[in-house]
């Protein structure tokens, strides 16, 4: 994926030529890729967040989300080797989601597109979203996401000689749709108010360097494929919520067209008692979540992007730990059972 952290100042420059319902991909390519704090570093909670806060007073933790469970599932997934479009892995790793999402309902339909991908773009590849709904027949519908491809080169790896090989994305990749896999089978057992969409994005992951337009591919796809009235109320994405040492800033896109939604999940971990949830924007990224802000829909990343093992082959499963997807799993299930 491609995920920038620059300064606060080329943030703002960025997104002065859009807006909250018609964000622009473009003005990207200048924005070098720098650790820095986003423009509102140093957030205050709000009196709005303090309401919110006190509304949960009356709400049960939801603990029975397993983060064993959702553990199993990403090794499950990196079982299948890296699982870009066209790769072994990736036809059986489909096959895999597609089984496990019909266990929770039987809609669960593939939004296939042609994918072309390569350092050149000369291959052309089946890509797949997978759209499973929960509750189809209820009118209001929130959105979880996640990517469930990988890349298909270590571009970040420090030994120059792994960056053409393909990563395995224990973390980036097969984390978060463990999460919503063992959401899907607790909210199934303990159904929530609104209807739920798990969207599995392919071809997140598959962009060339420097190319911003190459990255999100199947997010945008699903964008424009929803109707006004399919639209959700609201989306979260997770990626790269595995990571042993969990450390979740809030993502600065999200941040800033979505903010009402980052207050709430972030002040839902914060009444868990979760500090890995940390009240500050840190960093910008493009990933998913993007396009969906593209067509109006409030949509939040969820992303751990201290990673040092981001695109590079270590990103493997002793990387990850079962109590980091539990408590990503058990703030979402609080967030989602508030609606
Ligand atoms: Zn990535």
């Amino acid at each position: 994926m491609s995920k920038y952290r620059f300064a606060g100042a080329e943030a703002e420059e960025a997104w002065l030529t859009g807006t909250a319902g018609e964000i622009s991909l473009r003005n990207r390519q200048s924005l070098s890729k720098l650790r820095t704090r986003g423009p509102k570093a140093g957030l205050r909670w709000s009196l709005a967040l303090a309401m919110v806060l006190a509304s949960f007073s009356c709400r049960s933790a939801g603990s029975d989300f397993d983060g064993s469970r959702a553990f199993a599932l990403l090794e499950k997934q990196c079982s299948f080797g890296p699982r870009y479009p066209g790769s072994p892995g990736h036809r059986a790793c489909l096959d895999f989601l597609t089984s496990e999402l019909r266990r929770y309902t039987s809609a669960v339909t593939h939004q296939s597109f042609d994918h072309r991908f390569g350092l050149d773009s000369m291959q052309v590849a089946k890509a797949t979203n997978l759209v499973a709904r929960l509750w189809p027949e209820r009118r209001r519908r929130v959105l979880l996401c996640a990517h469930w491809d990988t890349r298909p080169w270590a571009d970040e790896d420090p030994d120059p000689r792994n960056r053409r090989k393909p990563i395995l994305g224990a973390n980036d990749g097969a984390s978060g749709v463990a999460v919503l896999l063992e959401l899907a089978r607790v909210l199934q057992e303990s159904p929530p108010k609104v209807g739920i969409d798990i969207v599995l994005f392919d071809a997140e992951d598959q962009g060339r360097p420097g190319d911003e337009d190459t990255y999100a591919v199947g997010s945008r796809h699903f964008a424009r494929s929803l109707s006004r009235e399919e639209r959700p109320e609201a989306a979260i994405l997770l990626d790269m919520v595995g990571d042993r040492d969990l450390n979740l800033y809030m993502e600065g896109y999200s941040h800033r067209f979505a903010r009402s939604l980052v207050e709430m999940v972030w002040s839902t971990a914060h009444r868990l008692g979760f500090a890995e949830f940390i009240p500050r924007v840190e960093y910008y990224v493009t990933d998913d979540h993007v396009p969906l802000l593209s067509v109006g829909i409030p949509a939040i990343d969820v992303i751990d992007f201290d990673y040092p093992y981001w695109h590079t082959l270590e990103d493997t499963p002793d990387k990850c730990s079962p109590a980091s997807l539990e408590k990503v799993g058990r703030v979402l299930l609080q967030v989602i059972r508030q609606w």
